[in-house]
């Protein structure tokens, strides 16, 4: 981690929580940042899409922020069951996380897709989230870093600058599964990302840009995961469902 980057530590709820869920849960977070008043990070919510507006008055005041979990490349349209850009913004999110690998795999999304997603995020005024790794079976080919660098080439977007883009790295074969790679791996990918968005947007933009890693990050390996140089903190999945393992995740961050 670096002087330089503020730490971002994400939520990502998945297809979980109730209405129920949103007061809990998130009220328990905002207690917690409310206690600590001026934080070390920055800490965001992606809950499901139904009830972004109960979590956001559950946060209100808090210093936490609130974000979607996708978004359609079009703001409007005949798109039955989808959410726009301009949707998540007008429930006050200032987050779309796109491309995110179960997104990829259950809805076919391509790096096309992905892009187009991310470009819909920023015209509306959000930061884009963009997620990319690799499959375990692109890993046990060695195919990792050109896969992860074909993913960053075709799913960033054009006007994309540090203060509109984030990226998670997320190895498919980490998520949900209580694996993780060894540190060395993790930030050697991580800085080959931050490479290859140096390439595309510039090297002192990309030397801004946040890096989070993704994939079974919990209070045991947080500390050391948040030690890299190019980890700029982690996106979350079932750690964040607990208030007390997601904030001792945040609190790992120097
Ligand atoms: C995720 O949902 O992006 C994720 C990384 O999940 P988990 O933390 O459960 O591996």
């Amino acid at each position: 981690m670096s002087n330089t980057r503020r730490p971002l530590i994400v939520g990502n709820w998945k297809m979980n929580g109730l209405r129920a869920e949103a007061a809990s849960l998130a009220g328990a977070l905002a207690e917690k940042m409310k206690e600590q008043g001026a934080t070390t990070f920055d800490m965001l919510l992606c809950p499901p899409a139904t009830i972004i507006d109960a979590v956001g008055k559950a946060i209100a005041e808090s210093g936490l922020s609130l974000g979607g979990q996708d978004c359609h490349a079009n703001q409007t349209g005949a798109h039955t069951g989808d959410i726009s850009a301009s949707m998540l913004a007008d429930l006050n999110c200032g987050y779309g996380i796109v491309g995110h690998s179960e997104r990829r795999t259950d809805h076919d999304e391509s790096d096309a897709v992905v892009k187009a997603k991310a470009e819909a995020a920023l015209a509306a005024g959000l930061v884009a989230i963009v997620c990319v790794g690799e499959t375990e079976e692109q890993r046990d080919a060695g195919n990792t870093m050109g896969v992860v660098a074909g993913q960053i080439a075709g799913s960033l977007p054009e006007s994309a600058s540090a203060s509109n883009l984030v990226v998670a790295y997320e190895p498919v074969w980490a998520i949900g599964t209580g694996r993780t790679p060894v540190s060395a791996e993790v930030q050697e990918v991580h800085a080959m990302i931050r490479q290859k968005i140096s390439e595309l947007i510039g090297e002192s933009d990309a030397a801004q840009v946040r890096l989070l890693y993704g994939g079974s990050v919990k209070p045991r390996n947080a500390n050391e995961l948040m030690s890299l140089a190019d980890v700029d903190g982690a996106l979350v999945g079932g750690a964040c469902l607990n208030p007390d393992d997601f904030w001792a995740i945040a609190q790992s961050c120097p």
